[in-house]
């Protein structure tokens, strides 16, 4: 899978560097540090198919960012933590493909100072509601098998009943998961699209179906889960779609025990969606008239993107998802 592992000279003989090339069995190069190298030229996003590198590298600066508005459920903090850059998935509407000057994935393995950050602002504001979101810039189970963090995030939950993590992912490699036990406060949520197009869209990413097989199996062990429906993108069926997703996701008994859905229509940075024509012009995703929006971002004009959301939430409300469960995700008045 990996063309080349780059460790940083700093924490090359830390347990935890060592432990995953013990996993991955290579033989790293040794650099200074991974800003050399990553990402110093251009190198293209579909090169990820045939030469992926890997950098093992320590986070330094901002560990923790405040999330933007309407990341999350409203009138509560939202941060996102930063365990990686770039993922080994390709999902076409990806926002990582222009946002980052090479699809080389970086794993940031100092977790113990991302959780102390995490422990400071949760002292800081006494007995408030935390968000901590992972799968900003990665998936954050896709590769957890090899980067062992999850039970340190996992005792943090345990020690601070008012911090929620939330692990975003489209994977279903959850054997990281399977050695823990599910805490209230330990979410795992799905991102969703209807079978169809996510076949055709969600490249190298287990399919929607053993997707939903797995939420399945983590709520019969009783372990939070949420869904995204992000990004909804337009197709002429798109309602028939969503219908069907739900009845399955009903059938599974999913529908009345997630903790939240979110909604959000396809949306990209200019930047992004150049990207996104240049490698995927077949794409269903230009399907639907994206227009520019006077805030630089290219997204179905307003009127279509509250159509989209709304006949979508009917459908979840049908389909047995309670209302305040369900909120819209990046949505604002452009
Ligand atoms: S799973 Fe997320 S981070 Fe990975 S390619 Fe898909 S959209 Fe990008």
């Amino acid at each position: 899978m990996w063309n080349e592992i780059y460790v940083e000279e700093k924490i090359k003989d830390s347990p935890r560097a060592a432990g995953i090339l013990k996993k991955i069995n290579r033989t790293p190069i040794i650099i200074e540090n991974y800003n050399e190298l990553w990402g110093r030229s251009k190198k293209p996003y579909l090169q990820k198919r045939d030469t992926l590198n890997l950098f093992l590298a320590k986070k330094e600066g901002q560990l923790l960012k405040l999330a933007p508005d309407a990341y999350g459920t409203s009138g509560e903090l939202h941060y996102y933590f930063i365990h990686a850059y770039n993922c080994i998935y390709e999902c076409q509407y990806c926002y990582l493909q222009g946002y980052f000057n090479t699809p080389d994935i970086v794993l940031f393995i100092n977790h113990e100072d991302i959780i102390l950050e995490m422990q400071n602002l949760v002292d800081q504001q006494k007995g408030k509601k935390i968000w901590f979101h992972a799968g900003e810039f990665s998936d954050s189970l896709a590769l957890s098998h090899l980067t062992g963090e999850l039970s340190l995030y996992h005792d943090f939950c345990k020690k601070n009943p008012n911090a929620l993590i939330e692990l975003r992912t489209k994977s279903v490699n959850i054997k990281e998961l399977e050695i823990l036990s599910p805490l209230p406060n330990f979410i795992v949520s799905f991102s969703l699209s209807p079978f169809e197009i996510g076949s055709r869209v969600d490249l190298k990413t287990p399919s929607v179906a053993s997707r939903i097989k797995v939420m399945k199996k983590l709520h019969l062990h009783e372990w939070p889960i949420a869904i995204h429906f992000d990004p909804i993108i337009y197709e002429d069926n798109f309602k028939k779609t969503y219908q069907e997703l739900l009845i399955e996701l009903e059938r599974e008994s999913l529908t009345k025990n997630i903790r939240y859905l979110s909604l959000g229509v396809v949306r990209f940075t200019k930047e992004v969606y150049r990207e996104v024509e240049r490698n995927y012009p077949d794409s269903v995703i230009h399907t639907g008239p994206m227009t520019k929006s006077f805030d630089g971002k290219v997204r179905y004009h307003r009127p279509m993107r509250l159509w989209m959301m709304n006949s979508i939430k009917e459908l979840c409300l049908s389909h047995g998802i309670q209302e305040d469960k369900i909120y819209l995700c990046m949505e604002d008045d452009a």
